[in-house]
């Protein structure tokens, strides 16, 4: 029985250093916003290669903060690509503010910088590339269009902490990016958290400002923020986690190399692919199949573990068709949508584990072609 994912194997793996890090908060006394998380945001911010990091509740809240710090409002639109986790819309339609959606390039799942000049508007005001999968998304252009129009542009990093483009870190070519550490990402707490880096300090104190009721000076609200703090017990956790991450993602390399090896001959699978200026560190392994929901069962009889992402697509949930939006709109996510399906990718999977994987999928495809 191979599980998608099992979140307590990779913090077995450190636990002891996980059970230093929550008898150091117990005893510290300091339970939110304190010295743990002081010296997580100087360590994620290095990490990222960038001279701001604030950590928050969330990866929707790090999106959320980020967005009104570039300043939408309700009533603006904001661009966000048609394939992405719901977080990415809802960031937007949680400030008053409309997702439009772009549809993205069928090869790599991310946004098609060649369809953004038709979906600006005069009441743009930012766009939101995703590095969907851990792949980074084609920045350079995205930029490049983003500043022809005026746009604000926020990386939602969520699922691509580690990855490159062309030698530089995700982030470096917007103006902020956004991660999360839900317990399934490549840098997971063992609870909820997000972080924003930035090279702005303006744009970083304003962040700052919103995460706690606007306060610099304790019962001061200099704006009107909410309550997106981290905790002490997560930051500490994460800094133990974060010492390990380059390794778990060099793991998460060579599981990759090997399914993208050993599934090649397979005719009926669509295997992912990424453009060469690209160090993606894979936090999905989504294949593409005729008939995903056959492939998933039969994966699933060989105690095989899989998981969709995403289907529905965001625009096409209850709450989004609740605004209008249909079926057809963006032909390539969904027609994507249809087909994907994650296979079991993680650093804690063993070689026969990962050997495992790849016989039933060459059973379960009836073999190469
Ligand atoms: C996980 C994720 C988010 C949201 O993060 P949470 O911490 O769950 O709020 C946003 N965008 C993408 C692409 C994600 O994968």
């Amino acid at each position: 029985m191979i599980p998608f994912l099992d979140s307590s194997r990779e913090s077995a793996e450190v636990a002891e250093a996980l059970t230093a890090a929550f008898a150091r908060v117990r005893d510290g006394g300091t339970y939110v916003l304190g010295p743990e998380v002081e010296a997580f945001e100087r360590e994620f911010a290095a990490y990222c290669e960038r001279s701001h990091c604030i950590a928050v509740g969330s990866g929707l809240s790090a999106l959320v903060l980020s967005l009104r710090a570039s300043g939408v409002q309700s009533g603006d639109e904001v661009l966000v690509p048609a394939y992405t986790a719901v977080a990415t819309w809802m960031a937007v339609s949680l400030l008053g503010a409309t997702p439009i959606g772009v549809d993205v390039d069928p090869r790599t799942f991310n946004m098609d910088p060649s369809r953004i000049p038709s979906a600006v508007t005069p009441r743009t005001r930012a766009v939101v590339p995703v590095d969907l999968f851990g792949q980074p998304a084609d920045m350079t252009p995205i930029a490049a269009i983003a500043s022809s129009y005026g746009l604000e542009v926020v990386e939602d990093a969520a699922q691509a902490v580690g990855s490159r483009r062309q030698g530089t870190s995700v982030g470096s070519a917007a103006h902020a990016a956004t991660f999360s550490f839900y317990p399934t990402k490549n840098l997971a707490a063992l609870g909820d958290g997000g972080a924003v880096v930035t090279d702005d300090p303006e744009f970083a104190d304003t962040v700052r400002l919103l995460r706690s009721y606007g306060w610099r000076k304790r019962g001061i609200s200099e704006i009107v923020g909410g309550n997106s703090r981290l905790d002490e017990l997560q930051a500490a956790l994460l800094r133990v986690k974060l010492t390990r991450l380059d390794a778990w993602t060099e793991r998460r390399r060579a599981i990759a190399s090997r399914y993208l090896e050993a599934l090649a001959p397979l005719s009926e699978l669509t295997l992912p692919w990424f453009p060469s200026w690209a160090e993606p560190v894979w936090h999905l392994f989504v294949v593409e199949h005729r008939d995903r929901e056959l492939l998933a069962a039969r994966l699933g009889e060989m105690g095989i573990g899989t998981l969709v992402h995403y289907d529905p697509l965001p625009h096409l949930t209850p709450a989004y068709r609740a605004g209008g939006w249909r079926v057809g709109t963006f032909p390539v996510a969904e027609r994507l949508a249809a087909r994907a399906l994650s296979l079991p990718l993680s650093p804690q999977l063993i070689d026969t584990e990962v050997e495992q994987v790849v016989a039933a999928l060459v059973r379960a495809t009836g073999g190469p072609a």
